[in-house]
């Protein structure tokens, strides 16, 4: 007799839905005894179809939640200086308390200096530098950037305490490679980060107990590379055209075969995606109540 077994499938959406039930319900109460609403700014330059799609899918989860969404589409041709300017008048906005500016920006905007012009306070992104230094100190109070720490939670909702587990990243990136891997060495996991020259990328993935795939590769780790048992988030989106010329979404996990000997894994879509707008929303809860010196609540 053979036993297949085959693993269980972390569904992001339910999960993400719970936590957004929670954090309304949290938005509420701060209604009620402080009279409060927090208020998230979603600033999005040019007519980039995917980002107006994300904005406006932010915005209606903001507005859900029981916050105040702001929202600002700036023409193509909207300058450095510009975009600034208006960063600043949101910066000292009272009803403002998160602010993110959607990215990709045309290439005459330089991304770095418009991340570092939001105020530390309403980076709800968590890309300015000072989050990202309290990051890598392990300071609490840091803003963290939001698909990293929706990945944790799924891992955590899993595996409980991920304490002495081997957790490998597959991608460097500023906005999920790194931050993954320093929330992960933050839970006390040993924590291998491999990109696009690591060698032998295949054997480091089989080390594995833990593995997030960020890279952008359609498919790109096979079942061959994983652990029996590993629990396996694909951070990927990509858009794959098919041999009928329809297209579909698919993550940077060949899902299909690698379903069959992970223990656990995320689908793309209903994984990571729904988690990142969750705790957009946690972090505009958060950075609200900071902003007037309010215990935050601990939502998980
Ligand atoms: P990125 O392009 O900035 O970084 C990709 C990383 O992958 C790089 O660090 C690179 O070194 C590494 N890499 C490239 N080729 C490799 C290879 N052959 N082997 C090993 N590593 C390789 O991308 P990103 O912004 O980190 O995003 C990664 C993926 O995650 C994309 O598909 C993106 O769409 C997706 N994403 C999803 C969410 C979400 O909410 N689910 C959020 C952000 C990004």
């Amino acid at each position: 007799m053979t036993i297949t077994t085959h693993a269980t499938i972390i569904d992001g959406k339910a999960i993400a839905a719970n936590l957004r039930k929670k954090i309304a319900g949290q938005v509420a109460a701060l209604k009620e005894m402080f009279k409060l609403t927090p208020g998230l700014a979603v600033i999005i330059v040019g007519e980039d179809p995917a980002s107006q799609v994300y904005v406006k899918n932010k915005g209606l989860a903001v507005t859900e939640a029981g916050m105040q969404s702001f929202q600002y589409t700036l023409p193509a041709t909207t300058t450095q200086q510009e975009l600034i300017a208006k960063i600043e008048l949101l910066n000292s906005d009272p009803k403002v308390h998160g602010i993110l500016v959607q990215l990709p920006l045309p290439k005459h905007i330089d991304e770095k200096v418009v991340i570092n012009t939001v105020s530390p306070a309403k980076d709800v992104d968590g890309f300015h530098i000072e989050n990202v230094g309290k990051l890598v100190t392990g300071q609490k109070d840091a803003l963290v950037s939001c698909t990293p720490v929706g990945c944790i939670m799924l891992i955590k909702e899993v595996l409980g305490d991920i304490s002495g587990k081997n957790a490998v990243v597959v991608g460097r990136s500023n906005i999920v490679g790194k931050p993954v891997a320093h929330l992960l060495l933050q839970e006390n996991a040993t924590v291998t980060i491999a990109h696009s020259r690591t060698t032998n990328l295949h054997e480091i993935c089989q080390q594995a107990d833990i593995l997030v795939a960020a890279v952008g590769i359609p498919q790109l780790v096979k079942a061959s590379w994983v652990k029996p048992g590993a629990v396996v988030i694909d951070v990927g989106i990509n858009r794959v055209t098919l041999s009928d010329g329809a297209t579909k979404l698919v993550g940077d996990v060949a899902f299909d075969e690698v379903f069959e000997v992970a223990g656990a894994i995320t689908p793309v879509p209903g994984g990571v995606g729904p988690m990142t707008i969750a705790c957009l929303l946690t972090n505009t809860l958060k950075a609200a109540c900071t902003q007037h010196g309010i215990k935050v609540p601990a939502i998980s």
